[in-house]
């Protein structure tokens, strides 16, 4: 299905977007079910009226379908404003509960090529906590988790492993089972930010055996400002701290008024990859091999980044030889992608992941990041590759 908002409803010249690992246009069909919600689901969840009963009966339909999706149950399903969020939610929640442990637990184990919304709470949740140190997993250089270090770091003091689904920059699909096995026989929690997975791979809470995990719903399709974190067993289940002090919303986890039209957006955008996921990802993985053999076949030099370990149908990253990423960019007016992480772009440092699979800054600066999604097709693909190819060609005769 194309989504016509996406080109005619700016100009003829709205660039191709190959950008979905930053956000997902929202599906028309979400879209409705927003403005539906937003225009008949008017009450607060939390009023005892009739106008707020039948919002909170939206609210609990939308969470049993959530957790359907990824096979767990609605009283484990926490909204929160998305997966920075629930990512701090889940780290930093869980080692303020814990600070004043005498369990002898003080380590909190993540992996080199984690977003930023990992690193940072587990980084802030060493320093807060006198005891607790903060481990890093390297990664092999087809930007997959190495599991022998993974079992060196990972210890009987360990109290929470937090590691991706799918990495966001490189599309490396994480061994998520076998690290949960790991942590689990030692004791740990562990926590997967699933965030750039929904959609693209199954999430299965089940499957994966893990006890936290992060979604967000603007990189499936859905609204931007919702997400949400899973906790295996219910709320109560693990020692989490809310990062906000309110009202009693979400058994107080996550105090605030909840957002109605968001939350139904959610499960609407979950209820369709749940239906058509698989079929759309073989649609797209011709996409993005078409797209990725034009592209290699014109550009001399040109080569994919951690191409060869499993990574998801969607995701390319390529590196440019001798060009900047950033001059090449700025050439391609007609296509939308990126260096690496949206929530990065502008920062002077390389990308962390690209560094964390071996590339030297220089190579790292190299690199651009291309997701084709729901809305793009055959022509765009081949669109860009050409202007791709083209781009590269001039930025090579100015240099
Ligand atoms: N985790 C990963 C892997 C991501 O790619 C992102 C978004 N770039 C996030 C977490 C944060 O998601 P949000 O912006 O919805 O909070």
């Amino acid at each position: 299905m194309k989504n016509r908002s996406l080109r005619s409803a700016g100009s003829k010249e709205s660039p191709i977007y190959l950008d979905y690992h930053a956000t997902t246009p929202c599906d028309p069909r979400v879209a409705e079910v927003v403005k539906e919600s937003l225009l008949h689901g008017i009450g607060n969840p939390s009023s005892p009226h009739l106008i707020g009963r039948l919002a909170k009966k939206r609210v609990d339909r939308a969470r049993e379908v959530v957790a359907r999706c990824i096979g767990g149950l609605a009283g484990e399903i926490t909204f929160t404003g998305g997966a920075t969020e629930s990512n701090n939610l889940a780290i930093l929640g869980l080692a303020r509960a814990n600070r004043d442990g005498d369990d002898g637990r003080c380590r909190i184990v993540t992996s080199s090529i984690e977003h930023k919304s990992v690193v940072k709470p587990a980084d802030v949740a060493s320093r807060e906590c006198e005891n607790l140190e903060h481990k890093v997993i390297p990664v092999t250089e087809n930007g997959i988790v190495d599991l022998r270090k993974a079992r060196e770091l990972i210890d009987d003091h360990t109290i929470l492993v937090s590691v991706q689904a799918v990495n966001n920059e490189l599309g490396t699909i994480q061994p998520v089972r076998e690290l949960a096995e790991i942590a689990h026989g030692r004791g740990a929690i562990v926590h997967c930010d699933a965030a750039q997975a929904l959609g693209r791979i199954p999430v299965d809470v089940q499957e994966w055996d893990v006890d936290l995990l992060s979604l967000s719903a603007h990189k499936a399709y859905g609204p931007k400002g919702i997400g949400m974190l899973y906790t295996a067993g219910g709320r109560a289940k693990y020692p989490v701290l809310p990062l906000m002090r309110g009202g009693g919303q979400e058994d107080g986890l996550r105090p605030g008024t909840l957002n109605v039209p968001g939350i139904e957006g959610f499960a609407e955008a979950c209820a369709i990859i749940f239906r058509e996921r698989e079929q759309e990802v073989d649609r797209l993985r011709n996409l993005r091999d078409e797209f990725e053999e034009r592209v290699l076949s014109s550009v001399p030099g040109a080569e994919v980044v951690a191409g060869s370990g499993p990574r998801v149908a969607t995701t390319t990253n390529i590196r440019f030889a001798g060009i900047e990423a950033e001059a090449l960019l700025a050439r391609l007016r007609d296509v939308a992608i990126s260096t690496g992480s949206a929530c990065e772009s502008g920062a002077p440092e390389p990308s962390h992941v690209l560094e964390a699979v071996g590339l030297s800054r220089t190579e790292a600066y190299e690199c651009v990041r291309v997701a084709v999604g729901r809305f793009t097709d055959k022509a765009d693909v081949q669109a860009a590759a050409r202007a791709i190819a083209g781009a590269v060609e001039a930025v090579r005769q100015v240099a």
